[in-house]
């Protein structure tokens, strides 16, 4: 079953540490917000998608630990 609701994103970085983003429903937005840096922000579409774009390119985190 796919996890179409998942409410954080997660991605190791070359040094092996683990940064996440956290996605939380807010009406109609999503808020995200990174437990790394304190970086947050509203996203009414493909919050992943954002959460994944801050993890590469604030953190180079892009290596997916769910992945098989
Ligand atoms: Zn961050």
């Amino acid at each position: 079953m796919p996890q179409t609701n998942r409410s954080k994103v997660s991605r190791w970085d070359q040094h092996g540490r683990l940064h996440t983003v956290h996605v939380r429903r807010s009406g109609v937005q999503r808020t995200l917000s990174c437990d790394t840096c304190g970086w947050h922000r509203g996203a009414q579409f493909l919050p992943w998608l954002k959460a994944e774009e801050h993890l590469a390119e604030a953190h180079q985190a892009t290596v997916d630990p769910t992945a098989a």
